[in-house]
């Protein structure tokens, strides 16, 4: 029983003594969040991890829970337990064609339950869970540095009755009052704030493409009537049991020992410790080409008994990896076919797709998922957080702390890119009605330059390093041009929802770059204010610097150009006309200089007019140029 403490006065940066935290216990990783006025967030260990393996190693006296156990399962496969949630709450008789699938060894338990065999112990599914969530109280009360025992946790939407309770019973185990159990695709709308905003019911898909397993669910939120949660209701789920992230890996390592001489049906004879280095090793490269085109693999292995693999080394790219990985993507799309039909819902009232699992993270999954669905999927949170963060924005509903964080029909801060020298470009200002869109277009600043990074900032001042920064991305791969010859436009759209999407795209090679963030997560409405008066107090001084920059950025590309067409045709000036050019170009550099140096002394006024000066007087020798090289280029 918990009495009045519900209600009590708490300091906003303190947690109240008795939270309710969010749980998502995965299959293969569990993770544990808490949400305040800042919104939500995942709770770190003391090593910073975020993510806890859902592995349990049984000793004679005791366990060891998560990364360690993860890690050494190979050396302990008699001990060592993961993907339990598999088994929880289902029959042995049920469960009997996966059994082999299985990484223990599954036994029948009480009441004909699945239960586990370690050693000479049979071991519930329910007991394991526990270990988790024992694990995941202790990182939470650390990092809020409260007992916790009330808790939301998650489970798969197509969990039954049977599955829901035996949740329950873990999370009773470990010492947890459940506040409430919620849907794993719940939670992830939850946490991209779906359906508050909205005037009309809005389809959502949830794509999970996690360890072991992939579901998708079809929900329709209804709008939340005064005072109330929106209301979400689950429409069509489906999915499949053994597909997933781990599937990936065999795949990559079978070609990757294919290319060491080893054929896939010799795996059985590799010792343990072989098999699941190279596992491990796929899985790295895996996730290193959802960030790289190329990989370089270099395979050098050591196992018990003396047995060994041939070294070899090779590259492995993306385009390879999306080719062997492109029959488990189709059939991805083929249970998203297969739930839009059991929904009775055409894949054009789809509204919004929201990406969960750290399997979504593979590039050629996220292409896949928008040209079926005809428009960019939900990518801002972290696909694999996304579920925990969203239970623990139920935990803080179920509080009724929710009131301090941002949803608002208008952007609470200007959002901008950084342009050359630390000045900010802003592309929408504050206070604009959502949906918004904006453009700008920009280029390179040093010759040949083939990638850019593009700083997506947010607040009201006038210089990067002030404002609050919510990412950078890189638009690469552009054609080696002179400075300032690239054109690269970027779009910024901030939908409905309040997500917003930045794209880039350079209009000579057509290459493009895109990405989303969520720009009022972790923002309350004091911080909004803060952000706001601070800009009033700089105001003046932030002006002249943002002016001074841009004085600076151009004066360059100015002298530079001039130089090099001086360069060409020198000779063929009248020396008055030389003398004169290079007298301005000295006071145009020295003010360049100076304004580098100590921007606050510069008179812009006066740094303008030089500036203009000198591109009138530079005309003449720019008509020269220009008539000179189009006399070279006379047969
Ligand atoms: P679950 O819901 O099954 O507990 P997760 O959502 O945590 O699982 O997903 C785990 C899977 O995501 C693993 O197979 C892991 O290799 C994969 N994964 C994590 N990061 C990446 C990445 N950057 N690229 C590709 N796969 C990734
Ligand atoms: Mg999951």
């Amino acid at each position: 029983m918990h009495s009045e403490d519900d209600s009590s006065e708490t300091h906003p940066d303190s947690p109240p003594c008795d939270p309710i935290v969010g749980i998502d216990l995965g299959t293969t990783n569990s993770l544990v969040a808490y949400c305040d006025e800042r919104g939500p967030r995942v709770l770190e260990d003391d090593d910073g991890a975020r993510l806890l393996p859902s592995v349990v190693r049984f000793l004679d006296d005791g366990v060891v829970v998560g990364r360690e156990a993860h890690d050494e399962a190979v050396l302990h496969p008699e001990t060592t337990v993961g993907s339990s949630k598999r088994l929880l709450g289902r029959s042995a008789l049920e469960l009997k064609e996966q059994a082999g699938k299985l990484p223990f060894r599954m036994v029948e338990g009480p009441r004909g339950l699945a239960s586990i065999q370690i050693g000479e112990r049979q071991v519930t599914p329910q007991e394991v869970g526990a270990h988790v969530l024992m694990r995941l109280r202790d990182i939470a009360e650390s990092a809020l540095g409260t007992s916790v025992r009330r808790a939301v946790i998650t489970v798969p939407a197509y969990f039954d009755d049977s599955q829901r309770n035996a949740t329950r019973d873990s999370a009773r185990l470990a010492g947890f009052n459940v506040a409430r159990i919620v849907n794993e695709p719940t939670a992830a709308a939850l946490a991209y704030g779906l359906g508050e905003r909205a005037d009309r019911a809005q389809t959502v898909m949830v794509f999970d493409l996690g360890g072991g397993t992939f579901d998708v669910s079809l929900l329709r939120m209804l709008p939340p009537e005064d005072g109330q949660q929106a209301l979400v209701e689950v429409i069509a789920t489906a999915g499949d049991t053994n597909l997933g992230g781990d599937d990936i890996d065999r795949l990559l390592a079978d070609s990757m020992l294919a290319r060491a001489g080893v054929e896939s049906d010799d795996w059985s004879g590799l010792a343990p410790s072989i098999r699941q280095a190279i596992i491990h090793f796929a899985r790295r490269t895996k996730e290193a080409l959802s960030e790289r085109a190329t990989v370089d693999v270099s395979l050098d292995f050591d196992g018990e008994g003396g047995q060994s693999l041939p070294e070899c080394a090779f590259a492995i790219s993306r385009e390879e990896f999306d080719r062997m990985i492109d029959p488990l993507i189709q059939r991805t799309i083929e249970c998203c076919r297969h739930v839009l039909r059991d929904g009775g819902i055409p894949v054009e009232d789809v509204d919004r797709i929201v990406l969960v699992g750290g399997s979504t993270r593979i590039p050629a999954v996220r292409e896949a998922v928008e040209s079926f669905f005809g428009h960019a999927p939900y990518t801002a949170l972290d696909p694999d957080e996304v579920v925990g963060l969203g239970a623990s924005v139920q935990a803080s509903i179920l509080e009724g702390r929710t009131r301090g964080m941002l949803l608002l029909d208008v952007i609470p801060l200007s959002l901008g890119i950084e342009t050359m020298g630390g000045a900010v470009a802003k592309l929408l200002v504050r206070n604009s009605a959502i949906p918004a869109r904006a453009t700008e277009r920009f280029s390179t600043s040093v010759d040949g330059q083939t990638s850019v990074r593009i700083q997506v900032l947010q607040g009201e001042r006038e210089l990067a390093e002030h404002c609050r920064s919510l990412g950078t991305f890189d638009l690469s791969g552009i054609p080696p041009m002179p400075a300032g010859i690239p054109k690269i436009e970027v779009e910024f759209i901030i939908d409905a929802d309040g997500v917003l999407s930045v794209n880039a795209v350079e209009g000579r090679s057509g290459r493009r770059a895109s990405t989303q963030f969520l720009p009022n997560y972790g923002l309350t409405s004091d911080e909004v204010d803060a952000i706001e008066n601070d800009s009033f107090t700089h105001a003046r001084a932030d002006m002249h610097l943002h002016r001074v920059i841009d004085l600076r950025v151009n004066a360059a590309l100015d002298v530079k150009w001039i130089s090099e067409a001086l360069g060409r045709v020198r000779d063929r000036l009248p020396s008055e006309y030389l003398v004169e050019l290079e007298a301005e170009i000295e006071v145009v550099t020295g003010l360049i200089e100076t304004a580098a140096k100590n921007p606050a002394e510069i008179d812009a006024a006066q740094f303008q007019a030089a500036k203009e000066s000198l591109d009138q007087k530079s005309m003449r020798l720019h008509e020269i140029a220009i008539s000179e090289s189009l006399r070279d280029e006379k047969p």
